[in-house]
């Protein structure tokens, strides 16, 4: 564009410290020509152009650095004569020099490209060798300027690390930065004065688009500006890679460039895929592991049911002939023989109590319907009226403050306060149980704590105790089965709390567990 002509004028400034060279459009016959003279003498050096045509010669041939123009010629005047000239020298500075004294018509000559307005009456040959140079020199700051701009843009495109090309109305490309010459293969060589569809081709699917995009840009270019667009692009040697890019236009001289950067996203798509192959697979994993679980659940949950239920008939019988044995024979056994009796009562009644906790933590389900909101106060009063003989026999005290309402089903609440209370009034050693219960709100689930004065344990067992069948003091002084707190854990772990405890031997126990605050 400009480069050319800058690059002549910038030999023009070289030649600035040496002899100016004023070419004077102006249609003077030869022997009135003093102004040529006196600029002479000012150390100008000058040249005449009768008409236009001789001028744009005279320009043409070069070496020219500053044109004078008389605005009133024999084939041409006012401001047309201004636009004439500038049609062929857009960049060497003029100055107008004519007898018409108009400030409007001035004003209109500025605007439309020259750097000066003389009086030819009123302007001496000194003031005029001035304006001259200063004109040059105006121009001269202008055009560094536009080249430190050029070469600061030039400079942001090449060290893009985004592809950039712009492209004229009818999609000539017109510009092709170094990262366009990488994503594409085309050098810049190569792709400028070449339409656009020859160089960036697409997928067949959006063949169509890309075959109209010379069309859309000089019919209707609105609808796909500044809208970020993903093709497949076909790269020089064959390949075909994804891209995304947004178009946008900007104004040059009197013609749009449509301009883009464009970005490879083959990395990008293809940690797509590879994050979705993987998340379809983790999902098939996790289907395929529900599912296994969920059979092995409900076979254990039949094999709790068939169990308890052939495992309760021999014992059922064992129990009723011992007691059989018992009622009828005690006379006629001696000390040993009635206490064997005893152990298998004691036994069959354990193991009863066995099989059922068993079904009961089998049994176990979280529901995933809507429940209504239980208040845990309510639950803790129904508990304490189940335990009432114990609490009463301990004189145990139960503590609770304000205690918030929770959407769980009642028995499983019930179930877990339960064990929890009886616990603290089993394991309450020679002291009254003092239990005291809270619970305070986290971001969206409730911390409840069940503190009692008890025995406590070591807490190196602290997590091992919410195992089935775990137990950790002795049956003859405390009776259980070691489910009570495996319960507690499946109902809290159901609803996707936790629950620990923290204990120390003879300073009691605090048992948390969370609950979710909504449901
Ligand atoms: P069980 O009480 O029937 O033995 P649990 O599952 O309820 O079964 O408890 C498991 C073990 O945890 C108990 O045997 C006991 O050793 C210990 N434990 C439970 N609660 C307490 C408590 N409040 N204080 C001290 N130890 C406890």
């Amino acid at each position: 564009m400009f480069q050319a002509e800058i690059a002549k004028n910038t030999s023009t400034i070289e030649r600035l410290q040496g002899l100016m060279k004023v070419l004077v459009i102006d249609n003077v016959p030869v022997e009135e020509r003093s102004l040529k003279e006196d600029l002479s003498k000012l150390g100008l050096k000058v040249d005449w152009a009768q008409n236009l045509d001789e001028g744009s010669q005279k320009i043409k041939n070069g070496n020219i650095d500053v044109i004078l123009l008389n605005t009133t010629l024999a084939d041409i005047n006012g401001l047309a004569t201004i636009r004439s000239v500038r049609a062929f020298s857009r960049s060497l500075p003029l100055v107008v020099y004519t007898d018409e004294n108009n400030k409007s018509i001035a004003l209109d000559a500025l605007r439309i490209g020259a750097q000066d307005y003389l009086i030819k009456s009123q302007d001496t040959p000194s003031s005029i060798a001035r304006c001259l140079r200063y004109a040059i020199e105006r121009q001269r700051i202008r055009y560094e300027q536009i080249l430190d701009g050029e070469r600061c843009t030039r400079l942001i495109l090449e060290n893009s690390l985004q592809a950039f090309l712009a492209m004229d109305q009818n999609g000539i490309i017109v510009d092709w930065n170094l990262r366009a010459e990488g994503v594409f293969g085309w050098s810049r060589h190569e792709a400028i004065g070449k339409p656009i569809k020859d160089l960036v081709r697409a997928t067949p699917t959006r063949d169509a688009y890309i075959k109209n995009l010379d069309k859309i840009l000089s019919d209707s270019p609105e609808g796909i500006l500044n809208k970020r667009m993903e093709v497949y692009a076909i790269h020089k040697d064959g390949h075909q890679f994804p891209v995304e890019f947004g178009i946008f236009r900007i104004k040059d001289k009197s013609d749009y460039l449509y301009c883009t950067f464009v970005n490879d996203i083959s990395d990008r798509k293809e940690m797509e895929r590879k994050t979705k192959l993987l998340n379809e697979q983790l999902e098939q994993r996790v289907q395929e592991r529900t599912s296994e679980l969920m059979r092995s659940n409900e076979e254990l949950q039949q094999f709790a049911k068939i169990a308890s239920h052939d495992l309760q008939e021999p014992l059922r019988a064992v129990q009723g002939f011992a007691q059989l044995l018992s009622r009828r024979y005690r006379e006629n056994l001696d000390a040993d023989g009635n206490q064997f009796i005893d152990f298998i009562l004691d036994g069959t009644e354990r193991m009863q109590k066995l099989i059922q906790s068993v079904l009961e933590h089998s049994n176990i389900r979280t529901n995933d319907q809507e429940l209504e909101s239980v208040e845990i106060s309510s639950i803790i009063k129904e508990v304490m009226k189940n335990l009432n003989q114990a609490i009463s026999d301990s004189k145990a005290t139960i503590i609770f403050g304000e205690l918030p309402a929770i959407a769980i089903e009642r028995s499983q609440l019930l179930q877990l306060f339960q064990n929890l209370i009886s616990n603290a009034i089993k394991y309450a050693g020679n002291k009254a149980p003092y239990i005291v219960i809270s619970a305070e709100k986290n971001i969206d689930e409730w911390l409840f704590s069940v503190c009692d004065n008890g025995i406590g344990i070591d807490s190196k067992y602290a997590s091992r105790i919410f195992d089935m069948f775990a137990r950790l003091h002795g049956r003859v002084k405390y009776s259980g089965t070691g489910m009570g707190l495996a319960i507690c854990k499946k109902i809290v772990t159901g609803h996707g709390g936790r629950i620990w405890m923290e204990s120390e031997p003879g300073e009691g126990s605090i048992f948390y567990f969370t609950l979710p605050a909504k449901k």
